[in-house]
């Protein structure tokens, strides 16, 4: 059965001492509420190594929000997946909306940073998803289709059990508009089916499905209902505790 996971990327946020406080509150509210899914955090990689440290011993595992595609070289400023591993970071977001916006980080691109963190072991939470425009002319299950093939669908089957897959409406990140419930099934649904006839059923199956785009604690039990939504990319409201806690709370059992 696959795993119900709540990952909360904290972007560019966050100093040292910031992101102490907010590991030490989340260790203390989670202990008090029960919930089943795999906890995820992504601080900025300053950060990384005292947010491994901290979180020793708890159940929040510590991802990336990015990785370089080249295993070592002379790339300045960039960070490799042995780097990664080397202070006990396991996972790593490729494919984040603002990377691709910002970063111009494109399929050609994503498929080479997919292929380097797999080969090195590391679990990958893959982002993607539609523009507003693009849902506008009805063009988001082809675009969303093209992003998936486009970088994963030469992957082995083995390889799947490396990766999570995110789907984050753009227009929903950081916008305070939230895919409603039902949009979200049925893009979910709709990409569990591809993999499903790409990959086999039990892949179709294992993989976990998570929503990314403004959710918050009043919407997360709704929208983590839907059958195939299985957790949440949580941008915003991971930054508290409280918030982050019941979202937490919020996911399926
Ligand atoms: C995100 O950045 O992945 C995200 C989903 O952000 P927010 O929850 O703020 O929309």
């Amino acid at each position: 059965m696959r795993k119900n996971i709540v990952a909360g990327n904290w972007k560019m946020n966050y100093n040292i001492e910031q992101t102490q406080q907010l590991i030490n509150d989340l260790k203390t509210s989670l202990e008090r509420v029960t919930y089943s899914a795999r906890v995820l955090v992504a601080p900025t990689f300053v950060n990384l190594s005292a947010a491994v440290s901290s979180t020793k011993g708890t159940s929040i595992e510590v991802a990336a929000q990015n990785v370089h595609q080249a295993e070592s070289g002379a790339y300045t400023g960039e960070i490799s997946a042995d780097m990664l591993q080397s202070v006990g970071v396991k996972t790593v977001i490729i494919g984040h909306s603002e990377r691709r916006t910002y970063f111009e980080e494109d399929d050609t691109l994503l498929k080479e940073k997919v292929k380097t963190a797999l080969a090195k072991g590391m679990e990958i939470i893959f982002c993607f998803g539609e523009q507003l425009d693009e849902r506008k002319s009805g063009n988001h299950f082809s675009v969303v289709e093209s992003q998936l093939k486009n970088v994963l669908f030469d992957l082995d089957v083995n390889q799947w059990k490396q990766l999570v897959l995110a789907y984050e409406p753009v227009w929903a990140i950081g916008t305070g508009e939230t895919a409603s419930p039902a949009q979200a099934q049925e893009m979910h649904a709709f990409i569990r089916n591809l993999i499903s006839k790409a990959y086999g059923e039990v892949v179709g199956n294992s993989i976990s499905i998570l929503y990314g785009g403004s959710v918050k604690p009043a919407n997360a039990e709704e929208i983590f209902s839907k059958a195939d939504v299985d957790g949440g990319l949580i941008g915003g409201a991971s930054l508290k505790s409280a918030d982050f806690t019941a979202i937490v709370t919020a996911s399926k059992s």
